[in-house]
């Protein structure tokens, strides 16, 4: 299939795919539930704590398990800008992957020589999220299954094929499909090939929040929601952390600090040196008959994205619904985020006339929800991270879009950054290592739409890259979702 299928027209009508975007319910499906945690009492008045952590993503909230259960002695409290979990962690696919580096090609073309020592610790880390989930009897609904790249371009099947190699060269698993095996994991016409590889979790991620919360407080942690932290200043051996305004406003004396606000990168201006907010668009269908999943497939619920660079991800839910994202990312001109950038039409009418061309058996099936994240990324696609205020306060952000499994290990290093603790995390060179950094304003804009427009022209082009993907391919710098 020598032509990009998706640029085809498809088997649904623009009418209908307009009417098909407009009937589903603008809000994250995940969240949408009856049973979503109210949020907790915001900061007011002066506090003193051993430990603030700014941001209620699963960074800040990995961060709080992490050191209560360390050191259940330590006073530990998050203040989260609106309520825990409302910025990429409950918004995102849920695809929570052992790889710490945004995938393995990525991780040798950075950090070679630490790529074993991130591989093991990658596993450790997806098994110390099992073991959460198990100890605390967590109610997140969660299931392992293979990660499988589809081909839908020959040039693609190039591009597993070195992956498949580079998998067995380091002593890991990756079975390429042709054709036939592809289309018997999920039955789509557009496929030509793939890849099965590692094993995943899939799991419910503002479940996964909700579960964390529970059991941070169940820990003697505590939890305010709507607490903009808006500066944090030294004052003497302590740091001062400020939240809110006016007669909402509160202040917390600290010994440590942790920042996780990832693409929201506040409050200073250090982060946004390193990361980039992009918008990342997501579908998800009504539940499927039991007639329309078996003319999928599907039936090992793999975790599957297609292999362009520009691509989607997409995977089953508990209740047998497809929750189909990506493709399209977008920046905004001095890193624009909030509510006015989360219902693009044109976005979420490009992806779903791409579903009904991925699995034109599903015409007819309508989507419920539709919603869009903001994903933090930096120039190596990986989380970065630093501390300030002579190592009282470390951050942690932009895992780009791989960071549910990732945030977990990152939040374990930010706690070692501040505890002053020098422990084998540290030692990587991507800990040590800031990536580098991203141009200012008005540079950042155009430097974005060229790297994209270089992209498109890349996926039209069977994959070749042109001269502007090969000089950041050079100094391993780009941006990605
Ligand atoms: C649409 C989408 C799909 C994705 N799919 C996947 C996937 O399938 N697999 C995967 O591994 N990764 C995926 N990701 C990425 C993943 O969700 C993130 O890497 C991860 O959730 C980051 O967690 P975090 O806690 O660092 O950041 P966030 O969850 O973004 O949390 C940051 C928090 O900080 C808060 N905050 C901001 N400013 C302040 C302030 N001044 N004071 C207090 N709080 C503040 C925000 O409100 C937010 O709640 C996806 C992301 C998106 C957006």
């Amino acid at each position: 299939m020598a032509d990009d299928n998706r640029h085809r027209s498809g088997p649904v009508s623009t009418e209908q795919i307009s009417r098909l975007v407009e009937g589903a319910k603008p809000a994250v499906f995940w969240s949408d539930r009856d049973d979503a945690p109210d949020p907790t009492p915001s900061l007011v008045g002066k506090h003193s704590a051993d430990l603030v952590i700014v941001g209620g993503g699963f960074s800040g909230l990995w961060a709080a398990l992490q050191s209560l259960e360390e050191n259940p002695n330590r006073s530990v409290v998050v203040l989260e800008a609106e309520s825990v979990g409302f910025g990429a962690s409950s918004r995102n696919g849920g695809f929570c992957d052992p790889s710490l580096t945004h995938g393995a090609a990525n991780g040798y073309s950075h950090w070679a020589n630490d790529m074993p020592t991130l591989h093991r610790l990658g596993e450790e880390n997806l098994a110390g999220i099992v073991d959460t989930l198990t100890r605390y009897r967590m109610k997140t609904p969660w299931w392992k299954a293979a990660e499988v790249s589809a081909a839908t371009q020959e040039w693609q099947m190039e591009e597993l094929g070195d992956a498949a190699e580079q998998a067995a060269s380091h002593g890991h698993t990756a079975t390429l499909l042709d054709q036939e095996a592809m289309r018997a994991i999920a039955d789509s016409p557009t496929y030509v090939g793939g890849l099965s590889s590692h094993e995943i979790l899939l799991v419910d991620p503002a479940r996964l929040v909700w579960d964390l919360k529970v059991a941070v407080e169940s820990l003697g942690g505590v939890i305010h929601d709507q607490s903009r932290v808006t500066g944090i200043e030294p004052d003497g051996s302590k740091l001062i952390v400020m939240a809110g305004t006016g007669s909402a406003a509160g202040m917390i004396s600290a010994d440590k600090v942790i920042v996780a606000t990832n693409a929201w990168a506040e409050p200073g201006k250090y982060i946004r040196h390193y990361v980039l907010p992009i918008y990342d668009h997501v579908l998800m269908t009504e539940p499927l008959s039991a007639e329309q999943l078996s003319s999928i497939g599907w039936s090992g619920r793999e975790g599957l994205a297609d292999s362009g660079n520009q691509f989607h991800y997409y995977r089953l839910t508990e209740d047998n619904r497809i929750l189909w994202g990506g493709y399209d990312a977008n920046y905004y001109f001095g890193n624009g985020m909030g509510p006015k950038y989360e219902n693009l039409t044109a976005s979420h009418e490009l992806i779903a006339g791409h579903f009904f061309q991925s699995f034109p058996q599903l015409v007819g099936l309508g989507f419920s929800h539709r919603w869009a994240g903001p994903i933090g990324t930096t120039s190596k696609f990986a989380a970065a991270f630093g501390t300030r205020h002579k190592g009282r306060l470390a951050w942690v952000a932009g895992y780009t879009g791989l960071g549910v499994g990732a945030s977990r290990f990152g939040a374990r290093v930010a706690l070692d950054l501040v505890d002053g603790k020098t422990t084998e995390r540290t030692e990587l060179e991507m800990v040590r290592k800031k990536p580098i950094p991203i141009p200012p304003e008005p540079l950042r804009y155009a430097a974005v739409q060229l790297t994209r427009r270089a992209i498109v022209r890349a996926d039209a082009n069977h994959g070749k890259r042109g001269l502007l993907l090969q000089i950041l391919d050079r100094f391993g710098v780009g941006f990605d979702s």
